[in-house]
């Protein structure tokens, strides 16, 4: 009798009839929401979420911190014109831009805040620059390559002579490397490409959730938001603490293993997790072996980690007009932290201090402070136990801002762990230097979904990696996991 169902179930699937079909779908970050979500609404409710975390959102991760929510993953909607998560919500009045004032407050690592004419026109070297306006297809150089080029022929060249400036400038050239790193998530400058295919969503680009999290979004997808009696009926197809260990796909089904040696079986599996969890089991997780172009997509598609330190304070020590303090080491004080400071992690002298390069108010929500860590300190700062890095803040805040303000120290400290989760492997995708191929978009061969005989695709591919112009940002997930739900919609639908 089993057997005779199962052949029915092949009969119907194989001859893309319309019978609603069986779909699996791995991980709960806005990726897999949002495929779950659209088949929902399109009537295809035989799904199955797997999550290998104990939460859903994946790399969304609001948290209630202080009186509001913080984010310890994604925080802005970056841009309003063609951008999915700004449409989805652009009426329910949940976003707002981060502030009209966003020019930051540089302090020097001997005490002194930069005057703001030299701060601007830093600002505008370093940002002027930034990476993602970057589009030289110069293949095969490095942001950081050419950036140092550039910034050798032209600033430097104008200060010639002043060999103060000189000297600030170059030191500068650290914090330029660290603010690429934010935008770009790699460990280092010389690891990206200039040839770059993001494109950035036009309008405000840095617009916050009003102390509500960027868990709103999830919110909104399940429609739990803002009418939570319209929820949709996810809840019950999502399975947490579930790690899927092994894909097993062939022209008429799929099967998927967890780690707890549970079983599932679908007519489609839709994989999310990020390019940093494929890179690490690649050569494992699916059988048959994934084709070459998967593969090398996987190796070209870059993953590393920045990291976030969010503290609370009992009260406000900073002045209303400062959002962003920004860090510029000296060279004397860059080597001297370590003795100042001298708690682990130190690399060739240098103190995991000097990665912390950036300190902001977390909007609409008060007496909170994030620090941006970028660089290849991270995966052993990510290890530190939160008492040093209590006080490596402290330490910090202390020597750059100690002679302008009254610091106190946090009463409490939230640390992210991208890098280091398993389920994650780091932050956001980015564009590697020495795989550009005319011709090749790895995005798209990552996105390409495996076909069975029929031509039926069996194994999808969704998450922000597999976003050709979108990638590392939640809106390009939200737009993969349509992309795919609509896949197997159309399937079905057109047959
Ligand atoms: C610190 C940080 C700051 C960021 N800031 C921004 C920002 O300001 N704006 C922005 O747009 N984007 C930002 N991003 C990027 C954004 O969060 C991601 O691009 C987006 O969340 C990716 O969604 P996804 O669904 O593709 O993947 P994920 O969110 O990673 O979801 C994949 C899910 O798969 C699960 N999973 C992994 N392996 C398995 C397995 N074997 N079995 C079962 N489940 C598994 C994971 O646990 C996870 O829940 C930030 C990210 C980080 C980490």
């Amino acid at each position: 009798m089993r057997l005779l169902i199962k052949l029915l179930l092949i009969l119907c699937v194989s001859a893309f009839s319309k019978c609603e079909p069986t779909v699996l779908i791995i991980g709960t970050g806005p990726a897999g929401i949002a495929a779950a979500t659209k088949l929902l609404e399109n009537s295809i409710t035989n799904i199955t979420i797997l999550e290998a975390e104990n939460r859903i959102g994946g790399r969304i991760n609001s948290v209630k911190f202080g009186k509001k929510f913080v984010d310890v993953g994604a925080e802005y909607c970056h841009g309003q014109k063609n951008n999915i998560v700004y449409e989805l919500v652009k009426d329910l009045d949940v976003l707002e831009p981060i502030s009209e004032v966003f020019q930051p407050a540089l302090y020097y690592s001997n005490g002194s805040r930069l005057d703001e004419a030299f701060t601007e026109e830093l600002q505008a070297v370093i940002l002027g620059y930034d990476s993602s306006n970057f589009n030289f297809n110069a293949t095969g150089i490095s942001i950081g390559e050419l950036f140092i080029k550039k910034y050798n022929a032209t600033i430097i060249q104008k200060y010639s002579g002043d060999t103060q400036k000189i000297k600030i400038l170059n030191e500068a050239l650290r914090l330029a490397e660290k603010v690429s790193l934010m935008i770009d998530g790699a460990f280092s400058w010389l690891d990206t490409s200039t040839v770059k295919h993001y494109e950035r969503s036009e309008g405000h680009q840095l617009l916050v959730w009003k102390g509500r999290g960027y868990r709103t979004i999830l919110q909104v997808l399940t429609k739990e938001f803002p009418n939570p009696e319209e929820k949709l009926p996810i809840d019950d197809k999502i399975h947490l603490n579930k790690q899927v260990s092994k894909i097993i796909w062939s022209d008429s089904e799929v099967i998927v293993y967890t780690l707890d040696n549970t079983t599932y079986a679908a007519d489609h599996v839709i994989v999310t997790p990020s390019v940093g969890v494929l890179k690490a089991h690649k050569d494992t997780l699916f059988s048959p072996a994934l084709p070459k172009a998967k593969l090398d997509a996987i190796e070209a598609i870059g993953i590393a980690g920045v990291m976030k330190i969010i503290l609370n304070f009992e009260n406000e020590w900073w002045t209303k007009d400062d959002v962003i303090f920004t860090f510029l080491w000296n060279d004397e004080d860059l080597h001297n932290a370590a003795k100042e400071f001298p708690y682990a992690p130190i690399k060739n002298g240098i103190s995991w201090v000097s990665a912390i390069t950036i300190m902001a108010k977390v909007p609409g929500n008060p007496g909170v402070l994030v620090t941006w860590v970028t660089g290849e300190f991270v995966p052993d700062i990510e290890k530190t136990p939160e008492s040093v890095l209590k006080d490596g803040c402290v330490y910090i805040l202390k020597k750059f801002l100690g002679q302008d303000y009254d610091i106190r120290a946090p009463n409490r400290i939230l640390k992210s762990s991208w890098r280091s989760n398993p389920h994650f492997r780091g932050t956001y995708s980015y564009e590697r230097v020495g795989f550009e191929k005319p011709g090749v978009r790895y995005q798209l061969d990552l996105a390409e979904p495996l076909t069975n005989a029929n031509g039926k695709p069996v194994v999808l591919f969704a998450g922000e990696a597999s976003n050709p112009i979108h990638y590392s940002t939640v809106h390009g997930a939200i737009e993969s996991g349509f992309r795919e739900a609509e896949r197997i919609i159309n399937l079905y639908q057109n047959s």
